[in-house]
Parts: structure tokens; sequence; C-alpha cells
């Protein structure tokens, strides 16, 4: 049984066929739109359309999005993505109208950190945090082995925990975030 996961970046789209073992069998990559609320659910099904053809029909049987964003408690809406201009956005229920398979929309630092405790740095722990640097900074917390997310689903955005009293402001809406001192896009 396979699955694809899709990864949302702030420029591409980068979609694989993934095994029980954590193996890509095969990927693709598209650019991500300027417009990403119109049409990024149409280019994530493009890519999934595009690796579904090359296999035999029925190999994939869900699909998995992860995406740098506040990603609510469901996996289904999109609260707030910063890099991406999305708020409140039903990532997941337009995704799936469009692919017939069943999605799940996730946070990618919480999907980088499922990851590494199933097939990477994690393997053998009960509890992990991993935390991801790239344009911004994103957390995953798995702990008894199963990814916690808390109350709203947030509990380890840890870019966006308070760093700095009345600090620089954040797009995310608050001030002195961890990632506008410490991230790629950290000035
Ligand atoms: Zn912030």
């Amino acid at each position: 049984m396979l699955t694809i996961g899709v990864d949302i970046g702030g420029t591409k789209v980068a979609a694989g066929v993934v095994d029980p073992d954590g193996r890509i069998l095969d990927k693709v990559r598209y650019p991500t739109p300027a417009n990403a609320s119109e049409e990024l659910a149409d280019v994530v099904a493009l890519a999934v359309r595009e690796l579904r053809d090359r296999r035999t029909e029925g190999d994939c049987v869900a699909v998995g999005v992860g995406m740098a964003g506040f990603v609510d408690e469901d996996r289904a809406t999109v609260q707030v993505a910063v890099n991406l201009g999305l708020h409140d956005h039903p990532l997941r229920d337009l995704v799936q109208e469009r692919v017939g398979l069943p999605v799940v929309v996730e946070n990618d630092a919480n999907a980088a950190a499922w990851a590494e405790a199933r097939f990477g740095a994690g393997r053998g722990s009960d509890h992990i945090v991993c935390v991801t640097l790239g344009t911004g900074i994103g957390g995953g917390l798995v702990l008894d082995g199963k990814l916690y997310r808390g109350r709203f689903g947030v509990a380890s955005e840890v870019g966006h925990y308070r760093m700095v009293p009345f600090g620089r402001r954040c797009p995310c809406g608050n001030h002195g975030c961890w990632e506008q001192y410490a991230s790629g896009r950290a000035w």
C-alpha cells in the first residue's frame, strides 16, 4: 500500500510516492503558484495525478500534505500560512475533491517530526523534539509515541514562541517571535 506525500514550500510543491517503510519511490515538483489561495489545490492535484498515472491503478490510497503554517487540530484548514498568504483556507477539502482520495493536511515540521520518530533520528525513542530551520523556524513534538498538537493544533510552533518581549513584529501578528531573530528570513 502506497501513499503520496506533498510538501508545499514557498517556492516549490514537491510530491513523492512513499512506501510503508518511508522510502520515496518516485517524485515530481512544480513551482508554488503565485496566487496560492486560488491555485494551490490545483497544483497539488496535478502533482498527485502525475504520480498516480505512472503507477498501477489503485496503488496509492491516501495523500498527506505538509506545509509551513498553522494547521487546525482537524488537519483540514490552514489557519495562517504567512509565506503563502493563506488565512482560514480549507485546503484538505479542496484537494480531496480534486483527487478523490483521503487527504490529511499537517504542519510541515509536525510531519518532519513524525518521519524522524518513525524512520530517522528519533527511531526507538518515545519522546522527540524536532526543530526545522528554513525560511522560518518550525517545530514538532512526539510524546509517548504520538504527535502532540495541543489544544489548537499549534502547540509546537516554536518559531512563534515569544523570545523577546516587545520585540520585532512578526507576520503572524505577534511581536518578538523566535523566527524573527534566528531563521533564514531573520535580519
Ligand atoms: Zn510569529
